[in-house]
């Protein structure tokens, strides 16, 4: 399917920071407004309430089609943070997560012990067996793909040694969902949580995906719903435009976002020299850049780009507008002045050549003024 409707944003705004939260598709949109226009609580057991509960089941079946997995196997949440909460507070004992995980995971066990990663920010293998045999850990938390860096994982390999100790493995797989093609099965995972938001569905609606004889304690008392692992009355309409979102997703828009990924590293590369990739030589999500400029502080290229009227993000926007230093980059050893100037680029649906053009235009300005600028002063205070 294609799905790019390609023109410019809201006021004629290029919009690359979907892996903070993506547009909304207009089948999302179309499934929402179809789904809110009709009454009915899913539980209640009239006409009404029946149809609620079939279109609710029919989102629930369509997203498990899509990651192999049955129906039962998927516990709707209110997003990504609850899953990975739900996830990581399903065990007492203790807990290795990646050093590169978002907040929704790491601030849920504090004491977890990090497992490292490499310059290219992908986990330390090595370092996770010792570990595993060091702690004997109830749970490994990996995520399958990076917000700031797009770095995939090999969860997998991670899921396999886990095991081979007796561990739980969950897997963070809310920015590679749509991005990345794959399978719960694939993965290896106990647990894998999953967003809308990132992929075009609605703020407001994730999901925890269950191994088939895994047993879940919910967080949540008061209701029977969604088995009784997560109570709350279902949220119909942001199921069927969660759904809706994900089925748009195919391998060609996978390979249009990589060809635009791979324009816009190229053509920044040609034009500016200092600039750097950083994780250019991982294997990414097709759709994000973390971009360098040392020397330049990523706040500094954030707002120019703002006035200019593109949004793009400085490392991870996902905690509340806080710009601080970024653990990802610091876990991969990027030096301190280089992170600091670190910008996400993320492309999303609705990403075309022209926001990349327009993308790059902006930023080769503004390199061109920002990094001159120092030797310009140096160059003014030298003694006459
Ligand atoms: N995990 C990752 C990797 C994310 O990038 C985000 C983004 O916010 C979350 C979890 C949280 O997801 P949500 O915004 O749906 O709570």
């Amino acid at each position: 399917m294609q799905l790019t409707r390609p023109g410019p944003g809201a006021a004629g705004r290029v919009y690359l920071d979907h892996n903070a939260t993506s547009p909304l598709l207009p089948e999302a949109r179309a499934a929402i407004l179809e789904a809110l226009a009709a009454p009915g609580n899913p539980s209640s057991v009239h006409a009404d309430g029946r149809a609620a509960r079939r279109r609710l089941e029919h989102a629930r079946e369509q997203i498990a089609t899509t990651l192999g997995v049955g129906p039962e196997q998927l516990v709707f949440t209110s997003g990504g943070t609850e899953a990975d909460n739900l996830a990581l507070l399903q065990v007492d004992g203790p807990v290795l997560v990646s050093a590169i995980e978002h907040p929704a995971v790491l601030e849920v066990r504090p004491d977890a012990v990090r497992i490292p990663v490499n310059a290219d920010g992908i986990v330390d293998l090595a370092a996770l067996d010792a570990l595993l045999e060091e702690r004997r850990p109830a749970l490994v938390a990996v995520m399958l793909a990076n917000n700031e860096t797009g770095v995939i994982q090999p969860v997998a390999e991670v899921a396999r040694l886990a095991h081979a100790h007796g561990a739980l493995v969950h897997v963070d797989a809310v920015q590679a969902l749509g991005k990345l093609a794959f399978r719960f099965d694939q993965l290896g995972a106990d647990m894998l949580a999953i967003s809308a938001h990132k992929l075009g569905g609605p703020v407001g609606i994730g999901a925890l995906v269950l191994g088939a004889d895994l047993e879940l304690r919910p967080l949540l008392r008061g209701g029977g719903q969604e088995r009784g692992l997560r109570p709350g009355t279902g949220n119909v309409a942001a199921a069927a435009g969660f759904a809706a979102a994900l089925a748009c997703w195919d391998e060609g828009e996978r390979q249009r976002l990589a060809a635009l990924r791979e324009q816009l590293e190229r053509e920044l590369l040609a034009r500016v020299p200092e600039a750097r990739i950083l994780a250019a030589g991982a294997p990414r999500l097709p759709n994000t850049s973390c971009i360098a400029l040392p020397g330049v502080a990523a706040t500094t290229q954030l707002i120019r780009l703002d006035l200019e009227g593109i949004s793009v993000s400085a490392g991870s926007a996902c905690s509340a507008g806080r710009i601080g230093r970024s653990h990802v980059l610091a876990a991969m050893g990027v030096e301190p002045a280089v992170a600091a100037s670190a910008i996400r680029v993320s492309l999303g649906w609705s990403s075309c050549e022209a926001d990349i053009e327009r993308f790059v235009v902006a930023w080769t300005e503004l390199a061109r003024q920002l990094t001159r600028a120092p030797a310009l002063v140096s160059a003014m205070m030298r003694p006459t």
